[in-house]
């Protein structure tokens, strides 16, 4: 990585404001899924065994700027705190006295978490006056929040143009294993995207043919592709005003000589609901009041024997309404293929909210390589962008040739606190690697330290809760309800979500929001 990390820091008795991705799941005051908080541990201990004094702060939902009590950081406190089995308090607010009181009285290898950065407008509006202010109770700022690194916030930039700026162990882990999958995948590599919103992917997909063997597509969004090569789809999810960008994306695969696997069949229900009339047919001309909801058993087949042999592979997007059990045989049968063929030694990175909670719900999440806590931010890295959250941390400085040969894994020790302008121009820029995509990106500066940056932290996502989000409706954006109450009833999932308590609803609801990039 040619980022500077917090191994590279001199931490011990400083103040070190560490910018978490703690925007999880809760209901009834409770977190539902606390892999987010799980994978942040390895940098917090870190820290606190360095003897810093640990500043936490997250956003959690969306409370535009405002206090809202059921957003409030306090259930992810208390799991925090049993997690690591020591006292983390939660501060009343990011701002004020009683703040900056308890900042001065930490001592070090304490933690204190803030409250919601989002209960001020100030944080998604990056406003220099409030990073200034976070900024002022640190010596140091450490980002491990993979997952809203596409976003240019107060908490996430601004601060990092104020104090010397480190990634923490998480981020290391993330950029490493997407950036392996850009510069040097194993090959066979492939790419498989489903989900909902073809619009959501059309960026990803482009960037990815350049790269991949190997391009699966199923689920909803795969019906703007079939509409693009003159199928009928029946009422099926599609974005018709998309069915040019399709074509284009099929035409350049082509030239590309990157094999697009479409679904052949299709499971087609009556309406996306359980308890639905349903039935295979073939992916062709589906009547006119048929939703396509899976992939059919020969689909499923020639997906799995397409990608049999792959060495790496990225997943993101459902192949169908997994949340239905009926509908979810696609995405299962894929998930255990991809699961089988991490465990014989292929690299399988997963991002995207859904597609986790489905490998989740069958239990396979701990066999593959890499689950992203980051939907948006991993495709945003994986179109080739650069994540505002990550250009702005230290740059690795460049190793003489000789030396870099000599050691495996470079770690200059920078001495902090160092100015952020001397420190940034102490850091040169990032050596340069074989292929890099653009000479910007984060790069592995060498297998060995790609390795090492591989294996540390051990696992970064740990089990997340059972509980997966349930099914929106392809049509409204009502918030997703949990997969119990679909269980239970038959009646059409969007109008059961949107029955749900609002505070309730809001905060189950509040990861599947900012999945969609929020
Ligand atoms: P992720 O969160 O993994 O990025 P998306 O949010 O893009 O995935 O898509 C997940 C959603 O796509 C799920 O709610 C799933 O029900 C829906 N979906 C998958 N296939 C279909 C389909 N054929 N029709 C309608 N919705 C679908
Ligand atoms: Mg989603």
């Amino acid at each position: 990585m040619d980022k500077l990390t917090i191994r590279d820091a001199d931490v011990a008795g400083k103040r070190v404001f560490v910018r978490v991705d703690f925007n999880v799941p809760l209901a009834d005051g409770r977190v539902t899924d606390d892999s987010r908080i799980r994978a942040a541990i390895p940098t917090i201990l870190y820290l606190v065994q360095a003897g810093a004094k640990v500043i936490l702060a997250s956003h959690l939902g969306r409370p535009n700027g405002k206090v809202s009590d059921s957003l409030r950081l306090r259930p992810v406190g208390q799991r925090l705190t049993e997690l690591l089995r020591r006292n983390v308090p939660v501060t009343g607010d990011a701002l004020g006295l009683g703040t900056e009181d308890a900042l001065k009285r930490m001592r070090p290898g304490e933690i204190l978490l803030l409250e919601n950065l989002r209960f001020h407008a100030e944080e998604e509006a990056n406003d220099p006056a409030f990073a200034a202010t976070l900024a002022s109770y640190a010596d140091i700022f450490v980002n491990d929040a993979f997952g809203t690194a596409h976003r240019a916030h107060a908490s996430t930039v601004g601060i990092a143009k104020i104090l010397p700026a480190y990634a923490g162990l998480l981020m290391e882990r993330e950029l490493a294993m997407l950036s392996k999958l850009l510069e040097a995948p194993e090959r066979p590599f492939a790419a498989i995207l489903g989900g909902a919103k073809v619009s959501d992917k059309l960026k990803v997909i482009d960037h990815l043919i350049t790269k991949v063997d190997l391009l699966v597509l199923g689920g909803g969004m795969a019906n703007t592709f079939l509409l693009a090569q003159g199928k009928a789809i029946g009422k099926s999810l599609a974005e018709p005003d998309r069915v040019q960008d399709a074509q284009r994306i099929l035409a350049k695969a082509e030239r590309n000589k990157v094999r697009v696997v479409l679904p052949i069949d299709v499971i087609v229900a009556k309406e996306v609901t359980r308890g639905t009339e349903y039935k295979t047919l073939q992916a062709e001309k589906i009547p006119a009041s048929w939703h396509i909801v899976d992939l059919g058993k020969a689909s499923q087949d020639l997906m799995v024997d397409a990608l049999k042999d792959v060495k790496t592979v990225f997943w993101n997007g459902p192949l169908g309404v997994f949340e239905i059990p009926s509908f979810a045989h696609g995405t299962n049968a894929v998930a255990r293929l991809l699961a089988d063929r991490a465990e014989h030694g292929a690299t399988v990175v997963i991002g995207g909210g859904d597609s986790v909670a489905s490998i989740t719900q069958q239990g396979l999440a701990d066999k593959m390589t890499h689950i992203s806590t980051g939907g948006g931010a991993s495709l945003e890295f994986l179109e080739g962008r650069d994540l505002p959250g990550v250009s702005v941390l230290l740059d690795r400085p460049k190793e003489p040739k000789a030396r870099a040969s000599k050691r495996a894994a470079p770690k200059p020790k920078t001495t902090t606190p160092v100015k952020p302008a001397a420190a940034k121009a102490a850091a040169t820029k990032p050596a340069a690697t074989k292929a890099p995509v653009k000479a910007t990106k984060p790069a592995v500066a060498t297998k060995a330290q790609a390795k090492a940056a591989a294996k540390a932290p051990a696992k970064a996502v740990a089990k997340p809760a059972a509980k997966a989000p349930a099914k929106i409706s392809a049509k409204t954006a009502a918030p997703k309800a949990s997969t119990k109450s679909v269980v239970k009833t038959s009646k059409p999932i969007a109008k059961q979500a949107a029955a749900k308590p609002a505070a309730k609803a809001v905060a189950a609801g509040s990861r599947a929001r900012t999945e969609k990039r929020s």
